[in-house]
């Protein structure tokens, strides 16, 4: 009875999240709201309007010119 796992509230936007293996984007209820969040966080810290910069490494494979 003593297993209530921890919970809090999706930064994003307020759900009730609990600290288990069913909510792996924790503190943030989904993937989505883990993004908004993030993106905000870039936009302040950046301002680059509307121009994701993703840097994804490609299976190791680089090609250099
Ligand atoms: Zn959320």
């Amino acid at each position: 009875m003593n297993d209530k796992p921890a919970t809090l509230n999706c930064p994003t936007c307020k759900k009730t999240v609990l600290w288990t293996e069913e909510f792996p984007f924790r503190p943030f209820c989904s993937k989505r709201c883990q993004q908004i969040d993030f993106g905000d966080w870039a936009m302040e810290r950046h301002s680059i309007p509307g121009e994701p910069s993703i840097d994804l490494e490609d299976d190791g494979e680089y090609q250099e010119h």
